[in-house]
């Protein structure tokens, strides 16, 4: 199993190579050069738990690590850092079925694959024989910067910078965030939105100056972004254990839906990645919030970001620039990457591409729904009167999704549930107890736990008096410069 860019460098690495590197040095990301099959019959996984399926999927993709290694980095990625045995859980509720992914240390479904990037990065750097100390950059809208923090905080070999939108993201958010220990950890508001932090860090990824000065100082970046194989490919599994827990519930009959809150398309791409191996995935409901840039984009074939970027209740999808779609748009040309790099030109200058027939027809399996705030809001009313069940901002733009898409499809659906309601409780509570919102997320969380009934999760107590450790600041054009001072090396 190789991978390659999707613009074209031309050269092919292994899985552990590609999880060492992150991005291609074209800025292309990293692509199987073909996709392999489940090795087994889904129904003989019937009865797995999590960890014994992680390690069917991800054998087929990280091929040259070994049994033990694998094996090694899958039980210590998924234990008891989960608040339930199944790591992910299947409900079902009001007659819609959740895949909760938010039983991870940081409550969003990042966890389930931060928990085990630092251990397959580990052992990659080791079989590679890579001496030096690596640098994981990211950009974060919210979730992945927690979840990245705490997987790699004092992880040996490596150092931890996280730039985040100020003012973008929810106060619990920032708040795991900037209270996160560690003596090789850095975090640093941006001044600017999710987008500008993404593309200085895909700018200082792809700068082969700034790559030298790292080399002479013995450093490497790495990216913990959803942009690396390391984090889509455990996204994967999930995917094909919800498919087996519905199996063994009996309720599946025939192809599964999935409907996915997206933001940068990490997720959704995983679930198409699964149905690449050969589970039987019927269509894939891409719900989007009022940047609804991949709404349209699904409509029209054209991708248009020349928008006005707008601050939602679901802040970890407010994301005009869809990091992951790179890589459908470039199976979707029929792996032709000098197809894709000029779609990505096109992109980066103007802003806006389009893409033909033939690649439209290849995403016909992608369904693209919207929800407004307002429709956000009343999902989560109406789904906890009827049932009492409390969903977060992100997984009921799903939840939405899911209803409206139910429409006109009779399929079974899974709606993917990306995070606790307890990081977004302000907006959680104002929907279902308005006139219990407060100005204390804290207080909130108090008042969201009586009423629901569910325990506040560590992630929310263990901030609560927290002493702040990080409150740096940067516009875009200083994030370099951030970076260089930070590791001593300007
Ligand atoms: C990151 C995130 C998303 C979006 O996932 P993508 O892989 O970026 O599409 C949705 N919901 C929550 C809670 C998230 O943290």
């Amino acid at each position: 199993m190789k991978y390659v860019s999707t613009r074209g460098e031309g050269t092919c690495y292994s899985a552990s190579e590609a999880v060492i590197r992150g991005l291609a040095d074209d800025g292309g990301l990293f692509v199987p050069e073909s996709f392999p099959k489940l090795s087994v019959p889904l129904e003989s996984l019937k009865g797995c738990g999590y960890r014994e399926i992680a390690y069917e999927v991800m054998k087929l993709f990280f091929d040259d690590y070994t049994e033990e290694e694998l094996k090694g980095c899958i039980n210590a990625a998924y234990d008891q850092k989960f608040d339930t045995e199944e790591i992910a859980a299947v409900c079902e509720h009001g007659g819609q079925f959740f895949l909760e992914l938010f039983h991870g240390p940081t409550i969003a479904f990042k966890d389930m694959a931060l928990s085990i990037l630092p251990h397959l990065l580990t052992v990659a750097l080791k079989k590679n024989g890579i001496k030096e100390k690596v640098v994981i950059m990211t950009a974060t809208s919210g979730d992945t910067g927690k979840a990245a923090l705490s997987a790699f905080a004092d992880v040996e070999n490596t150092k931890i910078i996280v730039f985040y939108p100020k003012g973008g993201v929810s106060h619990i958010q920032e708040l795991q965030m900037v209270t996160q220990k560690g003596a090789n950890t850095k975090v640093v508001g941006v001044s600017g939105n999710f987008d500008d932090c993404q593309t200085g860090v895909k700018k200082m990824f792809s700068d082969p100056a700034l790559k030298d000065l790292l080399a002479e100082n013995g450093y490497r970046f790495s990216s913990a972004n959803s942009i690396n194989i390391g984090r889509l490919i455990p996204q994967v599994v999930y995917y094909v254990y919800s498919y087996v827990k519905m199996m063994e519930s009996g309720v599946l009959h025939g192809p599964l839906n999935f409907t996915v809150p997206t933001g940068n398309f990490g997720n959704i791409l995983a679930a198409f990645y699964a149905k690449k191996i050969g589970v039987p995935i019927g269509k894939l409901v891409c719900a989007s919030n009022e940047n609804k840039v991949l709404f349209d984009f699904f409509k029209s074939g054209t991708y248009d970001r020349n928008r006005d970027f707008i601050l939602t209740t679901s802040p970890s999808m407010d994301i005009l620039i869809s990091s992951n779609l790179e890589r459908l748009i470039y199976h979707s040309v029929g792996d032709d990457a000098d197809k894709n790099a000029k779609l990505m030109k096109e992109l980066a200058e103007k802003g806006v591409y389009s893409v033909d027939e033939s690649s439209r027809k290849f995403m016909d399996d992608f369904v693209g729904i919207y929800a407004t705030e307002d429709q956000v809001k009343e999902t989560i009313r109406n789904i906890y009167e009827d049932c009492g069940y409390v969903i977060d901002t992100h997984t009921a733009v799903a939840a939405f999704a899911d209803k409206e898409n139910k429409k006109n499809d009779r399929g079974v659906s899974v709606v993917v549930s990306t995070a606790s309601p307890y990081k977004f409780v302000g907006s959680v509570l104002n929907a279902i107890a308005p006139d219990r919102v407060g100005d204390d997320d804290f207080d909130m969380a108090d008042r969201l736990c009586e009423l629901s009934g569910v325990p506040i999760p560590p992630a929310v107590t263990s901030i609560r008096n927290a002493k702040v450790l990080h409150d740096s600041v940067c516009s875009p054009s200083e994030m370099e410069k951030t970076v260089t001072s930070w590791l001593a090396i300007s």
